[in-house]
């Protein structure tokens, strides 16, 4: 009896505890409101999201969180931070640049980190919008010193481009020969179809490898078995694709693509030295 009374007091001062510790607060998207970039503080028109700035009377509290999207063209002045800034970018092309630095070109996904009280820029390119989630830290009040304008001649450089991608597969195998064909698998195919968001890259690896078994076509089969695994198919689950497949393609279909996987999950050792 003395245990539950005491489990009783327990329960009731946590019932106490969650009352009286401040709730978690949901800002819903459309209640909020973009504000324009004030013109002394950047070029061009810049809105400005604020996501979260902490209230003044919670000392202990120092993120600031914001959504700035920039027109073709707009950019910030030069400015620091006293506690740096991380940039997220949600969408189009960017630039950003450390005083003395070089211009760099950033894109969606990319994370910029700005150590404290480095002088720099953000904004966009001169030919695309871009939107970035800053996060930034108050100190003493402040997030940031303002500084001077980003002239157009400092905006006009242009960042380098970046390094020539490697060619891809298609191109390595018929650029030469066929190069249309080369463009169409790598533009049309993996970059159209294959970028298509209704199936996962795995899904749709287990389609293109069931085809393939289907179809009797161990060349492009032993490709997509690479790609596939790149994808997070196991071997265990290839295997088991290619066994169910047996009875709907057929046994020699199966048995072919049962000896591609092999080739790719148990390649042969190499021969001992000495043995010709
Ligand atoms: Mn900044």
């Amino acid at each position: 009896m003395k245990n539950l009374a005491t489990a009783m007091v327990l329960i009731a001062l946590a019932d106490i505890a969650i009352a009286t510790s401040p709730d978690l607060q949901v800002s819903p998207a459309a209640a909020r409101s973009t504000t324009a970039g004030p013109t002394e503080n950047f070029v061009g028109r810049v809105e400005v999201e604020r996501l979260y700035t902490p209230p003044v009377a919670a000392a202990d509290e120092r993120t600031s969180v914001g959504s700035v999207t920039f027109a073709a063209g707009a950019r910030t002045a030069w400015h620091t931070h006293p506690r740096g800034q991380t940039l997220i970018v949600t969408s189009g092309v960017g630039r950003v640049q450390r005083w003395d630095g070089q211009v760099q070109e950033i894109r969606p996904g990319d994370v910029v980190r700005i150590p404290a009280d480095v002088k720099h820029w953000h904004g966009a390119a001169p030919d695309s919008t871009m939107t970035h989630t800053a996060v930034t830290e108050v100190h003493d009040g402040s997030t940031v010193t303002w500084l001077e304008q980003v002239s157009d001649a400092q905006y006009s450089v242009r960042p380098p481009s970046p390094t020539p991608a490697q060619p891809t597969r298609a191109q390595q195998l018929m650029g030469d020969i066929a190069p249309k064909l080369a463009e169409l698998t790598d533009e049309v195919l993996f970059g159209d179809i294959w970028e298509r968001p209704g199936l996962s890259k795995r899904d749709r690896s287990l389609v293109t490898i069931s085809a393939l078994v289907a179809m009797n076509r161990p060349d492009q089969l032993r490709s997509h078995i690479a790609l596939g695994r790149q994808h997070g198919l196991t071997q265990p689950e290839i295997v088991e694709a290619i066994t169910q497949l047996a009875f709907y393609a057929g046994w020699p279909s199966a048995v072919t693509g049962a000896t591609v996987a092999k080739e790719i999950f148990l390649p042969k050792p190499a021969a001992p030295a000495g043995i010709r």
